[in-house]
């Protein structure tokens, strides 16, 4: 499999698209014409995690945070270049699956939620996805002609299904003043048309063909229509939110939760006399979605990095949060090396990590 065909994969799976407009996503170093002789699943692509990759003979990390992040002025020997240095030299490729692996249905959060073994995990925020309901009024006798261009282009297209319009008859009404070249009736008079309103869905990129097309197709000097900006859910959004199988106490749910993660510690905010039974999880740095977390009836909120006036405003508003570090998202390396074995058909060695790559120690 060569790496094109890797990204082909991963973006059908969990689309860079998907991630959030400040990520940086998809192939970071490395070329898309060779072979990849393995994949490394990692949390952060430090330099052991390279050294792991080299010793195993794989020459592509799929790592969730991206390396190259804020912007690279510079690569010497210090900071982060001797990594980048060391990945270029072996001709090892670097993958970035990061926020469009939080908002997969079976992401981070998801897999943090299998570990604790949360049943019922539902997504916690629906995506939204754009796109544009376009109406348009043409005489009677353009209607099929304008579908025709439309279908052309394909557009007017859901998953299945192609051709998908909506139309029906009224009467239109228009003055052309003696400037106007009227593709039906005179300067100064009044002229009633029967005109078919033809209505279409198409996806946000499609739109600028859609208005030239029109523009250029429709019969009317002035075509008439609408390009109205709509909304609908997608499969995909941040967080999940489940049940335990029993109601627990605080004490004995974390007792658990550090046995399952192998996590030192964790810091608890709110009532001690909690019994957990449901539970929302954002992976990661997510102590905004704290509110939206208890609004869903959620006993508890998993997140990490939460700082002491987060922490204080969370109290003040009676949320639970337990702070289970950002580190605790180093279950999605074998989350996502099972993921990967399901989406990928080619026999390829893909492993996980073994690298800790927490950047704290706990004492
Ligand atoms: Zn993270």
């Amino acid at each position: 499999m060569i790496i094109r065909e890797l990204l082909n994969t991963l973006d059908e799976k969990v689309p860079f698209a998907s991630s959030e407009s400040w990520d940086n996503v998809g192939l970071l170093i490395g070329s898309k014409e060779i072979e990849a002789s393995g994949i490394l699943t990692a949390l952060d692509c430090t330099m052991e995690v390279v050294d792991e990759a080299i010793e195993q003979g794989i020459n592509t990390i799929v790592a969730h945070h991206p390396l190259i992040f804020k912007g690279v002025k510079n690569i010497t020997d210090d900071s982060y270049g001797p990594i980048i240095k060391k990945l270029i030299q072996h001709d090892i490729n670097l993958i970035a699956l990061h926020t469009n692996l939080d908002v997969h249905p079976q992401g981070v959060s998801y897999m943090i939620g299998q570990h604790i073994g949360l049943k019922h995990m539902r997504l916690l925020e629906e995506q939204e996805i754009p796109y544009y309901k376009v109406q348009i009024f043409v005489p009677d006798k353009d209607v099929e002609k304008m579908k025709s261009i439309f279908n052309q282009h394909q557009l007017a297209q859901t998953n299945e299904y192609s051709e998908v319009f909506f139309q029906s008859q009224g009467k239109g009404q228009f003055k052309p003043s003696e400037h106007a070249q009227p593709h039906i009736g005179q300067a100064n008079e009044t002229e009633i048309v029967y005109e078919t309103k033809l209505e279409f869905m198409v996806e946000s990129h499609e739109i600028q063909l859609v208005k030239k097309l029109i523009n250029d197709y429709h019969p009317y000097e002035e075509p008439v229509y609408d390009c109205i900006e709509m909304k609908k859910s997608a499969p995909t959004g941040l967080g999940i939110i489940g049940e335990l199988d029993n109601e627990q106490s605080i004490q004995s749910f974390v007792a658990e939760f550090k046995e399952k993660l192998q996590m030192p510690a964790v810091r608890y905010i709110g009532d001690l006399k909690q019994s957990i039974k449901t539970v929302a999880i954002v992976g990661g740095a997510a102590v905004e979605y704290a509110q939206l977390a208890k609004n869903k009836q959620a006993d508890l909120f998993l997140t990490g990095d939460v700082k002491h006036h987060e922490a204080l405003d969370a109290k003040m508003d009676g949320i639970n949060i337990l702070d289970v570090n950002h580190y605790s998202e180093y279950v999605m390396k074998d989350g996502l090396k099972n993921l990967l074995k399901t989406w990928i058909a080619e026999p390829i060695n893909i492993q996980s990590s073994k690298i800790n790559t927490d950047p704290y120690e706990y004492m």
